[in-house]
């Protein structure tokens, strides 16, 4: 269940209205205790396994986050050359970060090699190329599409038949093959089947079909089971049980290492899981319009800086935080781009003044990350609440910076 904070909207203890008046809005503000205690719920579900927790970090990527999770002993999943660099740039060990591209260009294979970090491979003509060139000089892991349905929007549901991501299993008599011609050495199996989990035995069945490709490699240091940790975004909400995952998925994995012969690392890699409730975006209502159809709340952002309600149809729980305790009315919230941009239709919000913030819930994970400049809007900044301070950690942007990358030509 989404806990529905009340009356003084605190972030880490702090108000949440003094630090939009510090800061000024719209506003990322993220919690890092929220964080740690969602990374020490996973640690606690698996603790009877070898457990590593790779943070994908493309959910949320500022290097002070990074850093934080660095400082939990968590390594980082990347998928782009970028995100490893910016990895190794935050500090991370090369054999820390595990790098999971598809469809890039062999080069940035070859530069991930260079740099020295993990490379899971999703592609048979790939991990041919690779084995040609490496042989068994680099190890690889090698990522499988179980085409387990996991639930979700289409977009983020990477498992299906018609998906392209990973070597299906069906090809597993070819992979076996690539991998014995070129000497190969296979040193994980992955899977990540798609952004929500929402119940247990789906993830299980695919556990149960990777294992059994997992017996076609002996040198296996670790299994990694992607993501897919669904959190509740509305009340109501079904979300991912990680504690009942950890306690099945424990005996299943020690099972199987049992069989296997050798104690292996069970590795996952969330995202969502791990920073989406430790965020809130914060916008002030520059205005109320009253129309036939309904009341708009028009605020001081839009798809620019929020995308996810309108490419995702998601959700996002949208408080009144300067006024929390009045009577609810049914709002439209909607942005100021020029183009359709509603964050939430027939929204009971408690009563909306000019002026007020208000606060969208769940907005660390792929929200700023996913933020741009459209209609030539600068990008939200961004503020982290650690041990009872607040602090900047991506400044608001500036005329200058928009034009920063342009090149003016002489006519
Ligand atoms: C995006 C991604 C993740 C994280 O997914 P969440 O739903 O945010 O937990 C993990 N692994 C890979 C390979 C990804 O692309």
């Amino acid at each position: 269940m989404l806990e529905l904070r009340n009356k003084h909207f605190e972030i880490g203890g702090i108000p949440a209205l003094d630090i939009c008046q510090e800061f000024d809005t719209p506003l990322y503000v993220y919690d890092t205790a929220k964080m740690e205690a969602q990374y020490k719920r996973i640690t606690k579900a698996f603790k009877g396994s070898k457990l590593k927790i790779n943070y994908a970090c493309k959910a949320l990527t500022n290097i002070n986050v990074l850093r934080f999770f660095k400082s939990l002993g968590a390594g980082l999943d990347t998928v782009s050359i970028q995100e490893v660099q910016l990895g190794l740039k935050a500090g991370f060990e090369a054999g820390d970060i595990i790098y999971t591209p598809n469809g890039v260009s062999f080069d940035e294979i070859v530069k991930a090699v260079d740099l020295g970090v993990r490379i899971n491979i999703d592609n048979l003509s790939i991990l041919e190329r690779f084995g040609a060139r490496y042989g068994n000089s680099y190890p690889v892991c090698v990522r499988m599409n179980p085409h387990i349905m996991a639930g979700g929007n289409s977009k983020i549901s990477v498992g299906h038949i018609d998906s392209k991501f990973g070597i299906s299993i069906h090809q597993r008599r070819h992979l076996e093959r690539l991998v014995k011609s070129l000497d190969i050495k296979v040193e994980g199996v992955h899977m990540h089947t798609g952004s929500d989990i929402l119940d247990v035995d789906t993830f299980l069945k695919g556990a149960e079909l990777l294992f059994d490709v997992a017996h076609d490699f002996k040198d296996l240091q670790y299994i990694d089971f992607g993501s897919g940790f669904k959190v509740p975004y509305k009340p109501g909400d079904i979300a991912t049980d990680i504690e009942e995952l950890g306690s099945k998925m424990t005996k299943m994995f020690n099972d199987f290492c049992a069989e296997y012969g050798r104690e292996l690392e069970i590795e996952f890699e969330p995202g969502k899981f791990l920073v989406s409730e430790s965020g809130t975006f914060f916008c002030k209502v520059n205005g109320l319009k009253q129309t036939t159809a309904t009341v708009f709340a028009q605020v001081d952002t839009g798809m620019n800086h929020l995308i996810r309600p309108m490419f995702y149809d998601a959700y996002h729980h949208i408080e009144n935080v300067s006024n929390p305790e009045g009577h609810k009315r049914v709002y439209s919230v909607v942005g100021y781009i020029c183009e359709t941009d509603t964050f939430a239709n027939d929204r009971q919000i408690t009563e909306v003044k000019e002026g007020d913030v208000l606060g969208f819930r769940n907005a660390g994970a792929y929200c700023f990350t996913m933020a741009n400049n459209y209609n030539s809007r600068f990008k939200p900044a961004e503020v982290l609440v650690h041990k009872g301070k607040a602090q900047l950690i991506t400044r608001r942007q500036n005329l200058e910076d928009l034009t920063a990358n342009q090149v003016e030509i002489d006519w």
